[in-house]
């Protein structure tokens, strides 16, 4: 059995833990406790917002949630004998949804996706989808449904949403910097081009006053992937993963959080995963000097596992870069091609009964897959999306009688 490092109480909030966790990037973080890198380790982690969405039939915690307190980490861990310009060799060697057993906190046997309102962080088809709704997973060992979105059954890829390294002083300040220049190019712009720190509901582990005063002041929010890691989403580091993230501080301070049962490529609703409550067991090696070494300076490197759901049927969407509501070239747009190849994929799947809500939360958390197919060919970017056909219960693909429509429900929606 892994020693418990960082453990965690599901029926209350991380402020409440005997050891809280934190919710912002800042050197000054005080450690929650040091590893050897010869030890199995085993981490604890709490649902992303801290318990704030429930396992129930309306989408109004969605809309209301307050993202002040996200992403709740475990951590920060000094490992011992890391230090900056190391590179850090993270082995996920095993994760899981929560195991306590009572089942109302998320992570106990279920889990949830959310389409967030476009007045509250969005989504990446806000603009399509500017409410709030949700869908409620079951878990069933590997596998997963929802009573909000019939006829589909997947193999989850476990894996954590969000890790990384504490940033040093100086990069920490290159963040905030860079990213305010980004807000100041459209101060009003909602969703934000980008969030600045925030002092409400900061929450800096076992920081005293001061400490804590000044994390939130200047912490960075877990919200983008960085340097260092961060809010990655890489569905592929599931179990079996080896991660290199660059050290930036004495002891690294490695934190964790934002486990997710499934997700596609993409994160496409931003609550796009499955979110659960769950652990994490890791074990971490050192590599002396290895950002110079290898050239690992920017992001983290990583093996994947030979772990993944075995689908081999596909259904493939593709989009360009065009604005297809007034027909706008854009130049080489491989976010808005991505977006199309989404877009083309939920009017498919509309055909066959499912509400453009649903479609999107299929999407956001089955096992898709999403590619780059070109990027040169002027003016247009071609994205494609790979759904896997064999997670429905009835046959998806084009031909003989054409689509079946059925009456598929709706998945929760805010009163
Ligand atoms: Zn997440």
């Amino acid at each position: 059995m892994p020693e418990v490092v960082f453990s965690v109480d599901h029926d209350k909030s991380m402020r409440d833990q005997a050891v809280p966790g934190h919710n912002r990037w800042h050197p000054d973080i005080p450690s929650a406790a040091t590893i050897k890198p010869e030890n199995l380790v085993r981490i604890e982690s709490k649902e992303w917002t801290d318990g704030q969405i429930g396992n129930n039939d309306s989408a109004n915690d969605v809309r209301d949630v307050d993202l002040d307190h996200n992403h709740m980490l475990s951590g920060p861990f000094d490992i011992e004998g890391a230090a900056p310009g190391d590179l850090l060799v993270v082995d996920i060697v095993d994760l899981g949804p929560a195991t306590q057993t009572k089942g109302d906190n998320c992570g106990e046997g279920w889990g949830y996706s959310g389409i967030f309102a476009k007045v509250n962080g969005g989504g990446f088809l806000t603009d399509y989808f500017p409410d709030a709704y949700k869908a409620v997973w079951d878990f069933r060992g590997q596998e997963c449904t929802s009573r909000h979105i019939p006829g589909v059954r997947y193999t989850g890829i476990q894996h954590p949403g969000l890790a990384g390294t504490a940033p040093s002083p100086e990069l920490l300040s290159r963040w905030n910097k860079r990213e305010q220049a980004l807000v100041d190019t459209d101060p009003e712009r909602v969703p934000p081009l980008a969030i600045p720190p925030t002092v409400a509901s900061a929450l800096a582990g076992t920081a005293d006053t001061e400490i804590a005063a000044r994390v939130a002041q200047e912490g960075a929010r877990t919200v983008p992937p960085r340097e260092h890691g961060g809010n990655m989403d890489v569905m592929n580091l599931t179990r079996g993963s080896r991660v290199y993230y660059p050290v930036y501080v004495d002891g690294a301070k490695y934190s964790v959080g934002d486990l997710h049962f499934s997700q596609g490529d993409g994160e496409i609703n931003f609550c796009g995963a499955i979110e659960m409550g769950g652990f994490i067991d890791l074990h971490f090696e050192v590599i002396k000097g290895g950002m110079e070494t290898y050239g690992v300076t920017h992001n983290p490197i990583f093996q994947p596992s030979r772990v993944e759901p075995t689908y081999s049927e596909w259904l493939t969407f593709t989009g360009i870069s065009v604005d297809h509501r007034d027909d706008t070239n854009l130049y080489m747009d491989a976010t808005e091609a991505y977006r199309n190849a989404c877009l083309n994929a939920i009017e498919y799947l509309k055909k066959w009964g499912y509400t453009g809500e649903q479609a999107y939360l299929i999407l956001g958390t089955a096992p898709i897959q999403g590619r780059l197919s070109s990027v040169v060919d002027i003016p247009n970017a071609c994205c494609s999306l790979f759904l896997p056909t064999e997670i429905f219960d009835f046959d998806i693909r084009p031909g003989g009688d054409g689509p079946v429509k059925t009456d598929r429900g709706q998945v929760a929606v805010t009163s």
